[in-house]
């Protein structure tokens, strides 16, 4: 027990990986290199969202990035976030588009379409489902570009959303969304180390969020005891 203090939720957040102190991953594995760039693009609430899992990409794959909609491109002035100086705001979503070879990772039509050939870089609306709509509609949609879409059914190691949209069929979080996303653009070894991760973080987070007392720190698990994510079973 931490003697009447803040407890479970309410407790302060590592801006690297969103857990309290005593259950930090961020020095547990080092950043593997991601197969494209990513950028995570969410709307100021979510930035400020101690659950948002798009901080993970940004800890476990080189060349990530987090973008806050509309704020200020400094990103001193975009520590209003939970994420910190971690995350960048961006005014429009111009640059970003304009990257070669970008995608989006949303779903289009009621089929999911085959995947692009070729993605050099990733662009990941985030938030809310409504939130996530609301960003692809305004700022990505107009740009046309081809979409990666995850074909199939899903489950997820947490579900942190409390409703599951039929349209997206699951409750992936963004972070497990993204790791599929890169099973299916040709690399499910990769895939599957980051679901592990995420499956390790959502151990925890869990744990957090029933908010009971919340012992000293865990040891770090080594890379052969984590704990396997349902979704690996899919790809
Ligand atoms: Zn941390």
């Amino acid at each position: 027990m931490n003697g009447g203090g803040a407890r479970g939720f309410r407790q302060p957040r590592c801006p690297g990986c969103g857990l309290t102190a005593a259950l930090c991953l961020c020095t547990a594995w080092p950043p593997l290199p991601a197969p494209f760039a990513i950028s995570v693009v969410m709307p100021p609430q979510e930035a400020r969202a101690a659950s948002t899992s798009a901080r993970l990409a940004r800890l476990w794959l080189t060349g990530s990035s987090c973008h806050v909609r509309g704020e200020s491109q400094h990103p001193a002035e975009a520590g209003a976030s939970v994420l910190g100086a971690r995350a960048e705001g961006l005014r429009s979503p111009d640059e970003l588009v304009l990257r070669p070879d970008s995608a989006l990772l949303f779903p289009g039509g009621k089929v999911p379409a085959p995947p692009p050939t070729r993605v050099a870089h990733l662009i990941v609306p985030d938030g809310t489902w409504a939130q996530a709509r609301r960003l692809e509609r305004r700022w990505f949609a107009g740009a046309a570009l081809p979409r990666v879409e995850l074909a199939g059914h899903f489950p997820s190691a947490y579900g942190l959303r409390r409703r599951a949209d039929p349209q997206l069929r699951s409750q992936l979080c963004t972070f497990e969304a993204i790791a599929i996303a890169i099973a299916q653009l040709g690399e499910p070894a990769l895939a599957r180390i980051l679901l592990a991760r995420f499956a390790e973080w959502a151990r925890r987070a869990r744990w957090l969020k029933s908010g009971g007392p919340v012992p000293g720190a865990l040891p770090e698990p080594a890379p052969h005891e984590l704990p396997e994510h349902p979704a690996s079973r899919c790809f």
